[in-house]
């Protein structure tokens, strides 16, 4: 039993290889599990370039394996990485910073941040003044909060994160005691500079022209290619049992998929290349594709075994 549980908290006894996880279709609106598979795909120009199963129901944890298997397959990174704030972890952003992957991927207050009346809590951290030189955060009340120490946690995957500790000298008697923290004694925060430094890049990213115009893709990009799967072709469940099999079936939903958009996209062009383009790209597909593809876009969809 616990060799087939592995590192998940459960199994189907039915299929195995599938976790229990929560889906988005909730038909009896009470958040019930289901055995399924975290697919991965990732598309450009709504082609399915890429796709992975994952036993583990978070998207975070998915990322970097997607990019080996996206180098895997193309013998080659993305240059571009475009995905949703359930990517933006320090482990990921790092990830695709050593690797050269330009990082369009939000993280979880991006959004709220955007918004136009988003007031930033004057008591939070991250409105705090932050003396880099002489590395002392400077309270509401203009008192230094000093360095007292170094927090480091480790994630599912392993990743080591580091969170420095800065203390209030005297909190005692601050008029503002009551509306800057609830706990006993002086405050403490703790800060992540990397994770910080990661997130200011990715704001600066997203916000300039190209990120406007990538996540303005985005909604069109995989969420095009699952709307189609899932309403237009009815293909909500695998058909197969078991890892090796699901895989299968999903792969050659993606082979028929693509030539179909692409006998899709050449009517538009001119119906006389049809034939054609049908042979090269299925003898694209045999031979094993190469070809320079420049953006990754992931999305994550669970679907039911
Ligand atoms: S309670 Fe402490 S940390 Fe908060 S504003 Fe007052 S002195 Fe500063």
């Amino acid at each position: 039993h616990l060799e087939v549980l592995g590192e998940r908290n459960s199994y189907s006894k039915t299929d195995p290889d599938a976790t229990f996880m929560r889906m988005k279709e909730d038909a009896m609106k009470n958040g019930q599990t289901k055995p399924g598979y975290n697919l991965q795909t990732g598309t450009e120009n709504q082609f399915i370039i890429d796709f992975r199963l994952f036993p583990n129901p978070t998207d975070t944890l998915t990322l970097i394996p997607f990019f080996h298997s996206f180098q895997h397959r193309y013998n080659r990174l993305p240059g571009i990485g475009v995905a949703d704030s359930g990517y933006g972890s320090e482990e990921n952003y790092r990830f695709m910073q050593e690797n050269g992957i330009e990082a369009f991927v939000k993280y979880n207050y991006f959004h709220k941040e955007q918004r136009p009346r988003y007031t930033p809590n004057p008591f939070h951290a991250e409105s705090l003044h932050y003396n880099a030189g002489e590395d002392y955060y400077v309270c509401t009340m203009g008192q230094h909060m000093n360095r007292i120490g170094t927090r480091r946690d480790k994630t599912a995957s392993g990743y080591i994160t580091e969170s420095a500790r800065y203390k209030a000298q005297r909190c005692e008697g601050c008029p503002l005691r009551g509306s800057c923290f609830k706990a006993q004694g002086n405050r403490i925060i703790e800060v992540n500079h990397r994770l910080n430094q990661y997130k200011r890049q990715a704001r600066e990213r997203l916000l300039s022209e190209e990120g406007i115009r990538h996540r303005g893709r985005r909604c069109i990009e995989p969420e095009a290619v699952f709307g189609q799967m899932k309403y237009n072709m009815a293909y909500r469940r695998f058909r197969h049992v078991g890892e090796d099999k699901v895989t299968m079936d999903f792969a050659f939903f993606a082979i028929a998929f693509n030539i179909k958009k692409m006998c899709a996209r050449l009517r538009k062009a001119g119906k006389e290349f049809i034939t054609l383009a049908k042979s090269i790209f299925i003898g694209l597909f045999i031979t094993r594709y190469n070809g320079n593809i420049a953006t990754c876009y992931q999305m994550n969809e669970k679907k039911a075994a």
